[in-house]
């Protein structure tokens, strides 16, 4: 059981043969809706002012209905509405950033995951506690700018989706760039990023098993990220400074890719251990999850980031991945959690993967 919330308790007033998945329209929220019709659920989409007009555009995917709010606060006082209508939650990486981790663990509504690693995937320093502290490695934190000794990335605090960051060579650049708020410095990792999305299932009882519950992975993606990925065909980054031109890393889609079979292991392993640790940290994360690697040209691995939901990198998987071909056909992220809550609804342990 995650925890006795007040959201948990109104699953009492639910008719459990009338779940309606429900979510924020954006992010991954065409997937999830295909993945809830495919799985037999009527779906409820949250829009801020009229729904966009592309949800008509996609059939599959548009919600079987929508609740209009002015704004993201606004969700927060349509809880009863919700309820009313026996919604589940879905979480995605802009329903959680643009309420806001404090809001959303307070909207009472019950949700799919478990609410408490938002404040474990939230704070850069409760991130590091627990990757590290889990035997994951990390790009090495500098706490001081007077140490740098090879290329680092500066982070400002509450930094998103890639805009906010730099990337320094040496402490004479840094202050040269000389930033004015709150950053974290990180060693530059070089290698090929490579976005794994795990699932992970308390209920499940085959495949790769963890001491309580198993483990899968669904697929991998790999970001495409403005100006970084194409400023090469200007010139050097050392020229393109000169005419004031800075990289960037601002996310505009995602590529799907597998990694060499070999690195499987690794990527188990890691999946597993963050899993573990988050047992004894929070009572443990439960459904799809995230870790952004780079992997260097020694084959191994760093984890600078972990996503603690469903990340828009699994969005070109509606139809499946080379990886979750091997589980199921068609089984999308969006799809594995409708499942989820179906398999959990059948085992009448829907308690056990809300919060
Ligand atoms: P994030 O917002 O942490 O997901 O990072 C945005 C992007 O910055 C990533 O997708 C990477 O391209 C890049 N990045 C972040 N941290 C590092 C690092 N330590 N070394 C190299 N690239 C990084």
């Amino acid at each position: 059981m995650v925890g006795d919330s007040e959201a948990l308790k109104r699953l009492e007033s639910y008719d459990m043969d009338d779940l309606v998945i429900a979510t924020l329209c954006s992010h991954t929220s065409l997937q999830i809706f295909d993945g809830a019709r495919k799985e037999g659920f009527k779906t409820l989409g949250i829009s801020i002012g009229p729904p966009s007009k592309y949800y008509d555009a996609f059939p599959n995917a548009r919600p079987d209905e929508f609740l209009v709010v002015d704004n993201h606060v606004d969700i927060l006082s349509k809880a009863d509405e919700l309820c009313a209508k026996n919604a589940i939650l879905i979480p995605h990486g802009s329903f959680v950033e643009y309420l806001g981790p404090d809001n959303f663990e307070n909207l009472t509504v019950p949700t799919f995951g478990n609410r408490k690693v938002l404040k474990w995937e939230s704070s850069r320093i409760k991130e590091r506690e627990w990757l590290e502290g889990a035997g994951i490695k990390m790009p090495r934190l500098f706490t001081k700018p007077e140490e740098i000794d090879r290329p680092v990335v500066v982070k400002f605090d509450g930094a998103k989706g890639g805009r906010g960051f730099f990337i320094v060579k040496d402490y004479e650049e840094f202050n040269k760039v000389g930033p004015t708020q709150r950053y974290t410095i990180q060693e530059y990792v070089l290698g090929t990023r490579y976005y794994l999305h795990y699932f992970f299932s308390p209920l499940k009882e085959e495949g790769y098993r963890l001491s309580n519950g198993s483990l899968e992975l669904l697929s991998i993606d790999r970001r495409d990220e403005t100006n970084i990925d194409e400023m090469y065909k200007l010139g050097s980054q050392e020229e393109l400074k000169k005419l004031d031109l800075y990289p960037s890393f601002v996310v505009t889609g995602n590529v799907p890719l597998t990694i060499r079979e070999s690195l499987l292991a690794e990527v188990f392993n890691m999946g597993e251990k963050v899993v573990e640790k988050s047992f004894d940290l929070f009572g443990g994360i439960i459904g799809p999850f995230c870790l952004e690697t780079i992997v260097n040209d020694k084959l191994e691995f760093k984890v600078f980031e972990v996503s603690a939901r469903i990340v828009a990198g699994t969005n070109p998987f509606i139809s499946g991945s080379p990886y979750s071909d091997f589980i199921e056909p068609n089984l999308s992220t969006g799809r594995r959690i409708a499942q989820e809550i179906n398999i959990a609804c059948e085992l009448d342990r829907l308690d056990e993967i809300l919060s």
